[in-house]
């Protein structure tokens, strides 16, 4: 089954870095695959990379969107532009957004509508912290961010989420195949008694690398992954787009 790799690239690389990496990439990767490659660069660099990837299969989006697309807001990001540029996605809800940018619920919500009504793929992050975790309220808290995140989404359009525990992002620590097998089953039976298409794609992500990618990759309802630091590198990211094959 077609399965979706996403880099997260967070705030690294330059327009310059960036267009080596993809020239680079382009070099390597198998463009007959049947999986889906999508990258985040920094919102800087998207020009950069609507150049380097415009006629290829390889996709894109911005790392965040404002909730309008056009306005008195300083430092946002347009979705509109995003769209204009030829990029297909937008990442939304990271839980550095949430933690490090105060964004709740309400307004994500707000972002996902927006970025379907202009025919952008929302990639819905959630997950829970260690606290919330050891208190026993994993599920709780992914059916609280999928209820109030997709309450203004329309089930009729593309939409994709990822499960990133918190604490298994950027740390180093992954969650063991029961931890990720658990929530993404029980993501997917939220996903439907929303409303949603029992197909729609849930990505794990948390300390993905090329060394526990293939395992993590053949877990139920695991359909790709959402990397960090790994993607920063084509060899390391080249090689957890391959885990599926
Ligand atoms: C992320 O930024 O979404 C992420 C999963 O990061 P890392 O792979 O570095 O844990």
């Amino acid at each position: 089954m077609k399965k979706i790799f996403a880099a997260n690239w967070k705030l690294h690389k330059n327009p310059q870095e960036t267009r080596q990496f993809f020239t680079e990439w382009k070099k390597q990767w198998n463009t007959s695959s049947q999986d889906e490659v999508v990258f985040f660069p920094p919102a800087t660099n998207l020009e950069a990379t609507a150049q380097a990837l415009d006629g290829t299969s390889l996709r894109w989006g911005s790392q965040n969107c404002y909730s309008e697309v056009k306005g008195a807001f300083t430092g946002e990001i347009s979705a509109q532009t995003v769209k204009d540029l030829g990029g297909q996605y937008v990442l939304i809800g990271h839980s550095e957004r949430r933690s490090l940018f105060l964004e709740k619920d309400n307004l994500i919500a707000k972002k996902v509508a927006l970025a379907q009504k202009l025919d952008l793929i929302p990639l819905l992050c959630i997950g829970e912290t260690l606290g919330e975790r050891e208190s026993g309220r994993t599920l709780y808290i992914l059916r609280s961010q999928l209820e109030e995140g997709l309450s203004q989404a329309d089930s009729m359009k593309r939409l994709v989420i990822a499960y990133e525990p918190v604490w298994a992002i950027g740390t180093g620590k992954v969650a063991n195949n029961d931890q990720v097998k658990e929530a993404h089953k029980e993501v997917n039976s939220l996903l439907q008694s929303l409303g949603f298409p029992g197909a729609t794609p849930i990505l794990y992500g948390g300390s993905v690398k090329a060394e526990n990618a293939k395992e993590l990759v053949s877990i139920p309802h695991v359909n790709g992954f959402l990397v960090g630091g790994a993607s920063l590198e084509v060899p390391s990211f080249l090689q957890i787009c391959r885990s599926n094959s």
